[in-house]
């Protein structure tokens, strides 16, 4: 749960909305710059501005804490306008609408952008509770490693969702029928908790934002512990009512990352300590978090298996 990606360039806007500009625009020569103009990649990686997106992402961090302005620019106006505009029509005309000329320069943050761990489950997309099917972001199937690499969600969705429904073909009993004469509510919904779940999860976001986010360590890990669990001392009343439990889940899915990242006392893919800068070797495992057991890990299957 501790592995997540940022993605390094989402249009900066006072909202809490967020625009995403692809990576293939860096790729066609844009540059990062700070407020001062300063193109800071060029020190920072051989590649420039084409470094890996998690080495990319926490350079603009780093560079946004050394200035005022929340944001750096992506800028353009060195490469051909017309190329652009066809290059990139969709964001081109996604950014007129906020007012920015992409030809000029983009203010750019990163932003969260894809969960790594998730619900562990085997190859067949099958949890620890026997019957239960999951696949996609929120599984954790193993193929990710530590840092996703672009595109593969979409394979990891297709892939092991159709794995999950050959194997529950078999696994559920064909005596159950979907339909509603089986369904019985087990929770009651009390719509007025609405608007107070909405501002429950902004709280959270801006926690593991702050606490959990590009750059860790060990203090601000920990206090996200204490702010998460002020949340929830506020929040459930351990009713059961729809947005209580899900917004206890809410509260309970961030505690599970920070933990992860409290365990983990090294740097690798998209968890980044700045207590703990470098790789280790002694933490290659994976970290797993089940009810009513201790945190635990087991080791990594590195693919390297003696074949007959
Ligand atoms: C901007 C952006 C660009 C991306 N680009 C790429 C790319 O180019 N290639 C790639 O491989 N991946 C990409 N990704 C990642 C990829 O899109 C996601 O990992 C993938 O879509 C996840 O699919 P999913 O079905 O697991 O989850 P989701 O697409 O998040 O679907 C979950 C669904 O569950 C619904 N839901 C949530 N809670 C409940 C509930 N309680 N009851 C019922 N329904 C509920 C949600 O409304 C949602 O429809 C991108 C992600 C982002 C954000």
């Amino acid at each position: 749960m501790e592995f997540i990606q940022f993605h390094p360039t989402s249009v900066y806007t006072e909202s809490e909305k967020t625009y995403l500009i692809s990576e293939a625009v860096r790729g066609e020569g844009a540059h990062l710059v700070n407020i001062k103009g300063e193109r800071f990649m060029i020190a920072i990686h051989e590649n420039g501005e084409l470094a890996p997106r998690d080495i990319v992402a926490r350079s603009i961090y780093k560079e946004i804490q050394k200035q005022k302005e929340p944001f750096v620019y992506l800028t353009l106006n060195h490469l051909d306008p017309e190329k652009i505009k066809k290059r990139f029509p969709n964001i081109f005309a996604k950014l007129s609408t906020l007012g920015i000329n992409m030809c000029e320069r983009i203010p750019v943050a990163p932003a969260a952008h894809y969960m790594v761990g998730g619900i562990k489950t085997d190859t067949d997309g099958e949890s620890s509770l026997k019957n239960l099917f999951v696949c996609g972001e929120l599984a954790s199937t193993g193929v990710m490693g530590a840092n996703r690499l672009a595109s593969n969600s979409l394979l990891e969705c297709l892939v092991f969702g159709y794995r999950a429904i050959e194997r529950s073909r078999n696994a559920i009993p064909s005596t159950i029928k979907s339909g509603e004469e089986n369904f019985t509510p087990l929770f009651r919904i009390d719509y007025s908790r609405k608007g107070e779940f909405a501002e429950l999860s902004k709280r959270v976001a801006r926690i593991l934002t702050t606490n959990a986010g590009i750059v860790r360590n060990e203090e601000l890990l920990h206090n996200g512990l204490f702010r998460l669990e002020a949340e929830r001392i506020m929040y459930v009343r351990e009713d059961n009512e729809i947005f209580d439990l899900v917004g206890e889940n809410l509260i309970i899915v961030a505690e599970l990352i920070i933990k992860s990242a409290m365990m983990r006392r090294e740097s690798r893919g998209g968890h980044y300590r700045e207590d703990f800068p470098k790789e280790n070797e002694t933490f290659i495992h994976h970290i797993i978090q089940q009810r009513g057991r201790e945190i635990f890990t087991t080791p990594v299957d590195t693919g390297n298996h003696n074949k007959l």
